[in-house]
């Protein structure tokens, strides 16, 4: 058994489904929530445990970000109003092709420091030398579902395709009975991986029973060249080889067709939402209304920092549902409680974080506080509302992870801010050198 302890708060948000708990309290023991009550009625319970009262706050669970490419952040800002595709081939692809191990640790380890800071505790993660981020994720405390990003053309991270499938597999082993560190199958798209690429993505991720990570339906243009390749739609590619199911993590699906959204449905997959990249990058607004209304699990994700610019899951709520709103000129849709949501349960339910997402008896001690003594956080009429609409990532005071704090009262205690941010800042200028090589040539 744990230590166990009682940390209390003015509002303990437990869930999208439990109205908030005023002046409440949850005793940890150890990694686990085990009750979550009035505080009060806690403290008389268990007179002698030690009780930390944080005072003004909402105590949440930790938020998922269940799609992004964190290292990207030595890349935000590189390259803006472009569309995507020339975005891609014209600026990131070439960078990407002189990634070094280095540039990926660091970028991964600035990401996380941003996540940390704005209440994320879990997220999902598809790179280039991805077991660098791996590195990051541990040392961070965090956890994620990460897998190094699978193309049919030569990566930097791995060489030719085979490599990467190798590399994939030796993580599936490697992290099988990790409970920080799952590992995802991840074939970049159905552009960039042949179909028979990504059926043997989908075979790797049956034998382990792991999930399978791609973008899919990001925009008109990738429908169109899918369509073209297969005369099919990327999700009905997904459903001819067998890549429909519960272990599906489908980045953007932005341009569905009715039948498509019928097919995530049936088969269980789980969509995320990235707003702020699709709007940025142009892509279009995914029918997110009609998923969760047919009853899919869609999640929420920010994608990565160079299409967005930013790793706030707050805005990121913020911008999902007023967006939504706007679009069906329906002030109903899309709540806050739907959002929220989205942002947390959903999320660790589609990452196999299952025992996140919640604070409820027997989840796991992943939590968030939200200061609430900032005059622009005043008053506090619905604890739901002030998260979705009101606070920023600034606001964060505190992480917790498996019953530890990564961050207390604003410091960052796993990591070196300083440090990574003077690394990131050497390789800017190593990037701009490759942009300069690349314009000479
Ligand atoms: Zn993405």
């Amino acid at each position: 058994m744990g230590k166990r302890w009682i940390l209390k708060g003015k509002w303990i948000i437990t869930s999208a489904e439990h109205p908030p708990l005023k002046n409440g309290a949850i005793l940890i023991n150890g990694n686990i929530v085990e009750e979550v009550d009035k505080a009060e009625k806690l403290e008389k319970k268990y007179p002698s445990l030690e009780l930390v009262d944080l005072g003004e706050v909402v105590i949440i669970p930790s938020l998922v970000n269940s799609h992004t490419h964190i290292s990207m952040s030595i890349f935000r800002g590189i390259a803006e109003d472009l569309p995507l595709m020339t975005w891609l081939k014209e600026y990131i692809f070439p960078v990407e092709a002189k990634l070094t191990r280095d540039w990926v640790y660091w970028g991964a380890k600035l990401s996380i420091i941003e996540m940390i800071k704005s209440g994320t505790g879990v997220f999902c993660d598809m790179y280039i030398f991805e077991p660098e981020v791996i590195r990051a994720v541990k040392e961070s405390g965090l956890r994620a579902l990460l897998g190094e990003g699978l193309f049919d053309f030569p990566s930097p991270g791995y060489g030719p395709l085979e490599k990467g499938l190798e590399l994939t597999e030796s993580l599936l082993k490697e992290f099988e009975r990790d409970s920080f560190i799952n590992i995802a199958v991840s074939p970049h798209t159905l552009y960039t991986c042949s179909k028979e690429t990504v059926k043997k993505c989908i075979s790797l991720a049956e034998k382990y029973q792991a999930h399978l990570h791609i973008h899919l339906s990001e925009n008109a243009e990738e429908v169109s060249v899918v369509k073209e390749r297969y005369g099919k739609t990327p999700i009905k590619v997904m459903e001819e080889i067998g890549g429909l199911n519960e272990n599906l993590i489908c980045a953007h699906c932005v341009k569905l067709e009715e039948e498509e959204v019928e097919l995530l449905f049936k088969h269980k997959a789980n969509p995320v939402h990235c707003p702020e990249s699709n709007l940025k990058l142009g892509s279009g607004i995914a029918p997110i209304s009609k998923m969760i209304r047919r009853g899919i699990n869609v999640c929420l994700g920010t994608d990565g920092p160079a299409s967005n610019n930013d790793l706030d899951m707050f805005s990121e709520m913020r911008t999902a549902s007023l967006l939504q709103k706007g679009v069906n000129e329906d002030p109903a849709i899309l709540s806050a409680k739907d959002v929220f949501k989205m942002a947390t349960e959903n999320g660790a339910l589609a990452l196999g974080f299952e025992k996140c997402g919640k604070l409820r008896p027997g989840f796991l001690a992943d939590l968030t506080v939200v200061d609430i003594k900032r005059p622009e956080l005043v008053p506090d009429y619905d604890p739901f509302a002030l998260l979705v609409y009101s606070v920023k990532a600034g606001h964060i005071s505190h992480l917790m992870v498996d019953g530890a704090w990564i961050m207390e009262n604003y410091e960052v205690k796993t990591l070196n801010v300083e440090e990574t941010v003077e690394n990131v800042k050497r390789i800017q200028e190593e990037v701009k050198k490759v942009l300069q090589a690349k314009r000479c040539e």
